[in-house]
């Protein structure tokens, strides 16, 4: 597919496991299968979670398992002055605001309004500090995700954030696979298939620049994969639930919405999600074939024939996904209709 582009956005907390081998093999074959480019991103933004030396791991890692990139790697921590331009436009834009609000605060919020939340449950902001700061001191910065409700024609073309990444790639065709209506995001997962979310109720005006300084994920993955050019995002199925904030985020920003595919995830023996809270192993990539067979088996490919090695049975796989999602994807045609052209009327 002309000018297709994916990516594979790990952060380096630690080596890849299985689980993370499934996200990089899935978004490496469907950029194999539409003959487009495969892109590599370390998210570092987070650098108190970051393990020294884990980034160099993860490229070894995957080009033992010949899943090399298309371009040189890029390194989010190198890319604030980008995370910086998008913010201040949002500012500008009237679209992101500073926050003083602690969480006790905004659960005592909550209360004096007769809800109380689960102890470990998400939050949603309440909205305290749209309002202006009332003499306390900003710590983060969030996006107003109401802004269609009070700008229901809020432009994306000639609009200055637009402009803030207009000239930095190629045009891309706008996203058929969202539409917004006020706050609430429909979208339609390739594999997952059609969701809603009302953001500005389920997680509320959300973070773009933590209290503690750092970029929000949110923010530095909309900017990259806008600024990246990436037409299609394939990742684990853990991320499915950031979706519709970054869908948003994308229109404020007046950015294309990419297609999104969200991969299934592996467990352990108790049922839970690998990851490094649960202590996964790292990948061992001394054998990558059958690393390799692990993650296509997850990803419901068969096993690579007899005696190929890396490059065959990629090359096997490529052909198998190819034939499964371009049948798949042409039976889900969303039509939705398009986020990027406006808001529903
Ligand atoms: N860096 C994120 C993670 O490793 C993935 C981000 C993404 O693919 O959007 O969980």
């Amino acid at each position: 597919m002309a000018g297709y582009v994916g990516r594979f956005a790990p952060s380096p907390t630690g080596p890849l496991h299985a689980g993370s081998l499934v996200a990089a093999l899935a978004s490496w074959l469907d950029a194999r299968a539409h003959r487009g480019q495969w892109l590599l991103r370390i998210e570092d933004v987070d650098a108190p979670r970051c393990v020294p030396g884990a980034d160099t791991l993860i490229l070894q890692q995957l080009a033992d398992c010949g899943l090399t990139p298309d371009a040189p790697p890029q390194w989010q921590s190198q890319r604030g002055a980008h995370y910086q331009r998008a913010l201040d436009a949002l500012i500008q834009a009237g679209l992101a605001y500073p926050c003083a609000c602690t969480r006790r605060e905004i659960e005592a919020a909550w209360a004096a309004r007769g809800i109380t939340w689960p102890r470990h449950a998400e939050v949603p902001y309440p909205g305290t500090c749209r309002a202006g700061l009332q003499g306390r001191e900003g710590r983060a910065w969030r996006l107003r995700t109401d802004f269609l409700k009070q700008i229901p024609r809020y432009p994306s073309a000639n609009w200055s954030v637009h402009a803030l990444f207009s000239g930095a790639n190629e045009p891309l065709p706008p996203a058929d696979a969202a539409r917004i209506e006020g706050a609430t995001v429909h979208w339609c997962d390739r594999r997952l298939g059609a969701h809603a979310q009302d953001v500005e109720a389920t997680v509320g005006d959300f973070v773009l620049r933590r209290a503690d300084g750092l970029w929000a994920y949110q923010l530095a993955v909309v900017v990259d994969d806008a600024l990246q050019a990436v037409t299609h995002v394939v990742r684990g199925e853990d991320l499915a639930d950031n979706t519709p904030r970054q869908i948003l985020l994308q229109r404020a920003l007046g950015v294309p919405i990419p297609r999104y595919l969200h991969t299934p995830l592996v467990r352990n023996a108790a049922g839970e999600k690998l990851s490094k809270q649960t202590h996964a192993p790292a990948l061992d990539t001394r054998n990558p074939l059958a690393a390799l067979d692990a993650a296509a088996a997850v990803l419901g490919l068969g096993p690579a024939p007899g005696a190929a090695g890396v490059p065959e049975a990629l090359t096997h796989w490529t052909a198998q996904w190819a034939a499964r999602w371009t049948a798949h994807d042409a039976a889900r045609q969303p039509t939705a209709g398009t986020a990027t052209q406006g808001n529903a009327e």
